[in-house]
């Protein structure tokens, strides 16, 4: 049972396409896996609609197209078969494992974009944790399997955690099956202690 949603806040973000595309991303997963959220969306699709009809008319700017044009084109909605490809499957088809530290594998799904953020597969094994980190940008983590523990609150299959700005934790996988996350994460994160310091470089993270 999934636990752990996006804020009301993101899932607005999202459904207004503002919400930076690749932590987007993340939130997709999240609603594949999540009958409520898809509930809140649906519901708010109708409620714009329904205020929408009761707008009276305006006049358009002259470039009123091109400006929404352009704004189509810096978030570009998921298209629903985007969106049902996020499988663990589909997400790791063709892409490669890297070892990043021990019981830690990271496979890069896209570089860094104009607002700084990442989107890659983070797979640790049982009983492993990331080390302690905090963070100079938002990250949004959905679990694709397996179950991981911090600060924060325990988090399964289909949960999402949004970590702000100056989140400071130590991710563990629980034991007994690996975890893998999808995680977009923007701006670089600081690592605490000399171990971790000499992997960020490997990282780029
Ligand atoms: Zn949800």
């Amino acid at each position: 049972m999934i636990r752990h949603h996006p804020a009301d806040t993101t899932l607005v973000a999202y459904a207004a396409g503002t919400l930076a595309p690749l932590h987007g991303r993340v939130v997709a997963v999240h609603l594949t896996q999540c009958a409520a959220c898809r509930a809140v969306m649906a519901v708010g699709e109708e409620l714009g609609g329904a205020v929408l009809d009761t707008m009276a008319p305006v006049a358009l700017g002259a470039d009123a197209l091109a400006h929404t044009l352009a704004r189509l084109d810096l978030a570009a909605p998921e298209s629903a078969q985007e969106t049902t490809a996020m499988t663990l499957e589909a997400l790791t088809r063709g892409g490669r494992w890297r070892r990043v530290g021990p019981g830690v594998r990271l496979m890069k799904l896209v570089p860094r974009d104009a607002t700084g953020t990442r989107l890659d597969l983070v797979r640790v094994s049982p009983g492993t944790a990331l080390p302690r980190h905090d963070h100079r940008g938002a990250e949004m983590t959905c679990l694709l399997k397996g179950a991981f523990a911090d600060k924060l609150g325990e988090y399964h299959m289909g949960d999402l955690e949004e970590g702000d700005v100056g989140l400071d934790h130590e991710p563990r996988a629980l034991d007994g099956e690996e975890c893998i996350c999808i995680i977009a994460t923007t701006g670089y994160l600081r690592a605490h202690g000399l171990f971790t310091r000499m992997l960020q470089p490997l990282f780029g993270i």
